[in-house]
This record gives structure tokens, sequence and C-alpha cells, in this order.
């Protein structure tokens, strides 16, 4: 997927009016000399825009425009450091809702729907966003922000929604007090869209039955507008991106440079038309890669798979790139294991060698379960690891994936 000239000639003009602000990138860009672009090669010369240059301009040093044309900011939540701020001009905040709405259409949303809005509401650009392209679409918004687990259940009784939109933990939770309650035939959910966590297959499979509803994931992210830029369509081959808004480019982690499509790899996005905070190749630290081919929705949108995690989560083994996620896809593939497992790394004997720990619930014979793990593990990643059986709650339970990988090579 190469960028094409509608896009480059965006970018150029976003270029123009970032060496004009005088903004962090119109600076890194004089610093190199770069006026412009017209080609591909000229596109893959910029230079990559990083968080921490983000942090840096705290507060306002983002701004591409004068004051009296920002309407709005967001800030990222900081949890790691100084947060970002981003400005929004009235047209940022109308294209953003734009895309939203699409991600609402997309996923068979109409006018008709009752949207019940479970993501926060405030600095950070979750509720707004979705109550945006809610009240872009003309359904009805049920902005009711998270948490009360009470009044979330009677206020999607009583207003018959039907869409349920939240985080994937959020989801579940509320699934699980619906059965709990055993309140399932007062509920009209026919849709979920969820956003901004990774989640697995299996909790996902969880949501769906628990609460009968079709899902449909959201990407985005503050630096980038905020949640809407990409969705799934009905046929769940992964999130389309809207690449007239926003052109997307998967690149090694480590050398910086393009892969091929469907080589998995870290996400770098560049806005085409922003004008608060345009952002030119941004590197977000998520992974995931390009879906080659045609969607059979047919719409021409790029697709992405799920977010498989963070560019600091990969470990290079044998020269592969490996993921903590393209593990975890083959576990779920098994109904006999748990969805815990663990990785270890080791350097022996001169070679890298992965063992990974998984769970079973001992309906098999354990030999045979690490043989087929072991087979399937190698036609995903390359290589075979060393595959070890343990009994049903032996593993350590972690909410973060990153723990569930241990490196030894350099300790
Ligand atoms: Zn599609």
């Amino acid at each position: 997927m190469k960028i094409n000239e509608k896009q480059i000639e965006l970018i150029d003009k976003q270029i123009k009016r970032l060496i004009e602000s005088n903004n962090f990138y119109g600076q890194k860009l004089k610093e190199e000399g770069i006026t412009g672009i017209n080609s591909a090669q000229d596109f893959e010369n910029l230079p990559f825009s990083q968080k921490q240059d983000l942090r840096d301009a705290y507060p306002l040093g983002l701004m591409a425009v004068p004051e009296k044309d920002v309407v709005r900011i967001h800030s990222s939540s900081g949890t790691t450091g100084t947060p970002v701020i981003i400005p929004y001009t009235a047209k940022d905040v109308d294209d953003w809702g734009e895309m939203f709405k699409r991600c609402y259409e997309f996923a068979g949303i109409t006018n008709k729907d009752r949207i019940h809005i479970t993501p926060g509401y405030g600095l950070w650009t979750a509720g707004i966003g979705f109550q945006n392209g809610c009240e872009k679409l003309g359904a009805m918004a049920v902005p009711m922000g998270p948490g009360n687990t009470d009044k979330q259940l009677q206020m999607m009784m009583d207003l018959k929604s039907t869409v349920l939109c939240a985080t994937s933990s959020y989801a579940l939770l509320l699934a699980e007090e619906i059965e709990k309650r055993g309140i399932g035939d007062k509920i009209h959910l026919k849709k979920g869209v969820i956003g901004s966590e990774r989640w697995g297959e299996k909790m996902r499979q969880r949501i769906k039955t628990e609460l009968g509803i079709e899902l449909y994931d959201i990407y985005g992210l503050t630096e980038i507008y905020g949640p809407g830029i990409g969705i799934n369509c009905q046929y769940d081959t992964g999130m389309h991106i809207w690449d007239d808004y926003v052109y997307i480019e998967i690149i090694d982690p480590e050398t910086g440079k393009n892969v091929e499509d469907g080589e998995w790899g870290e996400i770098v996005l560049s806005t085409l038309v922003k004008e608060g905070a345009p952002l030119i190749r941004y590197r977000t630290h998520d992974i995931s890669r390009i879906i080659p081919g045609e969607c059979p929705c047919g719409c021409s949108y790029p697709r992405i798979d799920v977010i498989a995690g963070r560019s600091d989560d990969m470990i290079k083994i044998k020269g592969v790139n490996v993921f903590p996620k393209q593990i975890e896809e083959v576990i779920a593939t098994f109904p006999e294991l748990s969805s815990e497992y663990q990785i270890r790394i080791s350097h022996l004997e001169g070679r890298d060698t992965m063992r990974l720990y998984i769970e079973t619930d001992g309906t098999r014979d354990f030999v045979e379960m690490a043989k087929k793990v072991a087979e399937k593990v190698k036609s995903r990643i390359g290589f075979t690891p060393i595959v070890k059986v343990v009994e049903l709650g032996v593993l350590p339970r972690s909410e973060k994936k990153s723990k569930r990988v241990i490196d030894e090579r350099y300790q």
C-alpha cells in the first residue's frame, strides 16, 4: 500500500502549514531543509514525530493556527509523564464527527438507534467522540459516562438502548452483571462498539455470547483526533482506516523502514487535513499489520488487524519479531486451554530458546497437547517453541500482557 497522489498533495499542504506555524515539526523540517514533498520517496524521508515531542510542546506548543481559531482542547491522560494537549479547530471537531459517524454507519447503526455511551467525558477524547458521531448520525445519545452499574442497567432497560459503547473490560463487567441479575430478556442491545483497549479473542467471544450482540472494534488515539479513525465492517476482516483523513504506514520499529503489507510492525499515522495540531509520521507504538487484499464489503479503505500490543512488547527471537498477541491467538484456537500463558526466552548454548507455558483442563494428554500447540505456533511465527503444559490455575494471573513475557537473555 503506497501513498497516493492526493495524499501526497495533502501532506505537502500540511508541511507548508507546519513550517509557517514554526511548531516543533515545522522547526524539524527547517533544520532538515525540507520545504515540501512531491513523491512517495520524499514522504518516506520525512522525520518521525514522537510522543516526547508532544510532551515537550506542553501546554500549547502544538498549535498550528492562530488561537482565535481553536475551539477546544483535549488531553491524553498523562499517567506516564507530562500530559499532551491537542488543540482542535471547528473543522477538526467536525471532521472527527464525520469520521465517527462513518464508523457507526459501517457497523450498520442508524438514526433509529439509541446509543448508550459509557466511556468518560471530559479532557480525554473518549465519551465526547462517541457523542459527536452519534449526533451527526442523528441517533439518540444516552451520555452515561462510566461507573454506577445499577443506574447503567436501569437506563439500558428503560430506554431500550440498542447500541453499547464501552471499553472491553467494562462491556464484560456489564455482561456479567446482566447475567447475574437474570435481566437478559429486558436488555435490547444489538451491537457493541468497543474501543481503546487491546483484547483477546476469548474475551471478545464472551462479551458477544453473554450479551448476544455483534461487536465492532474502534480505533483511534487522542493525538490523532481520538477514537473513530477506523472500525471493522460487518464482514469482520479487520478495521478499515479512513485514509481520506489519516494516512497509515506500518514500520519495523527497529529500523524505521516500511514493512510489506501483511507483515506486523508499528502503526505510524499522518493527518491529511488537520488544522489545530497536524501530525506527520506520528509513531503510535501500537502494533498491527495491513491486511492485504480486498474486503468483501467492497470499500477501498485499508484494513488493519486487531492491535497486537505495544512496540515495547515486541520480542526479537532468532531474528524474528514476535508479539505476545500472536501466541495468544494460537492459544485461543484450542478450547482445552485457558487464556493464560507465559513466555520465557533464554540464551542457551549459543542460541535463543523460547519456552511457552500453557494451561490445560486435563481433558487431553499433555504430551500430545504440547506437540499440537508447538506445531501451530511454528506455522504462525516461523520457528518451534518448547511447549510446557501445566494444570489449570498454575500460571500467575496478570492483567498486563507484558508481564507474561520473561526475557532471561539479558539478566
Ligand atoms: Zn469491509
